[in-house]
């Protein structure tokens, strides 16, 4: 559990000056389009990468449409094959479903916003013990409650402004496997949305989404770790976040680069960016 450096008052504080600010039309409606969705903010201008907010949205945005093309495809032959790469049985799907329900709703409805998404308060702030100040980090979730009602602080760290938008990736620049060139700053935002309590937790009656590093062997993230016969531990797939990650991401790339016919299974675990450590690979908390 971590202290907030600012106290909560302060950090609703702070959303109101976020909206006072003008901004162009676009980047306007592109924050309202988030902020309808329950979206909370604790947005900080002064910081490092302050300025990027409307990129935050944009790829938080994305982030939402993967995960509307994870659930569609579940009901799709095309697409149901990579359901069985990341997860090990088809028993698993309701579970899996729950997630991305939990998210943006349920898949009759209006895709607005799921019940766990008006936790989220995506924050740029400093924190005590700030996971960020670690070099293989690209960011964190962290449960709590803000004002008596549970709330899910995400942060991304320095390092994942340097990922892509999935806008600027052409299919063209894809790998013939799922690969590092698929990665995305809403690949991130996938992973930590997985963690939020009111997310996971609650989808799967109780198990928390966390990810499966056994003695700092990182062997729970990456897009060849998270598939059957690749490193991971597929027994846990489902409550491991990067395989929700990297299952929605395969699925978006599907659904965006018809053409290319899908992709054959990973086979190398880089992502798309190297962290400054001995192995070079970072973790999403
Ligand atoms: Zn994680």
């Amino acid at each position: 559990m971590r202290l907030a450096a600012v106290s909560i008052s302060v950090l609703f504080g702070q959303l109101g000056q976020v909206w006072a600010v003008p901004v162009q039309d676009s980047a306007a409606s592109t924050l309202s389009n988030i902020q309808k969705r329950g979206i909370r903010w604790d947005w900080d201008e002064s910081k490092p990468n302050g300025d990027k907010q409307v990129e935050i949205a944009s790829a938080f945005s994305v982030a939402l449409q993967m995960v509307g093309h994870a659930y569609d495809g579940g009901k799709d032959d095309y697409f149901s094959d990579v359901y069985r790469r990341y997860f090990q049985a088809d028993t698993e799907w309701s579970g899996i479903y729950a997630v991305w329900e939990r998210i943006i709703g349920p898949l009759d409805g209006d895709r607005r916003s799921g019940a766990g998404l008006n936790s989220v308060i995506i924050s740029n702030a400093d924190w005590k013990d700030d996971d960020c100040d670690r070099k293989e980090v690209l960011g964190w979730a962290d449960n709590r409650s803000v004002d008596g009602v549970p709330g899910c602080i995400i942060k991304l760290c320095d390092k994942a402004y340097e990922f892509p938008q999935a806008y600027d990736i052409k299919c063209d620049d894809l790998d013939d496997v799922v690969s590092k060139k698929m990665s995305t700053i809403s690949g991130i935002f996938i992973h930590e949305l997985t963690h939020c309590q009111q997310i996971g937790q609650v989808a799967l009656g109780g198990n928390a989404i966390v990810d499966h590093n056994t003695d700092g062997r990182k062997e729970g993230y990456g897009p060849r770790n998270v598939v059957k016969n690749g490193n991971g531990n597929m027994f846990k797939s489902l409550i491991n976040a990067d395989n929700y990650r990297w299952l929605a991401t395969e699925m978006y790339w599907r659904a965006q680069c018809p053409a290319r016919g899908g992709f054959g299974v990973a086979t190398s675990n880089q992502d798309f960016a190297k962290c400054d450590t001995e192995d070079g690979e970072c973790v999403i908390q």
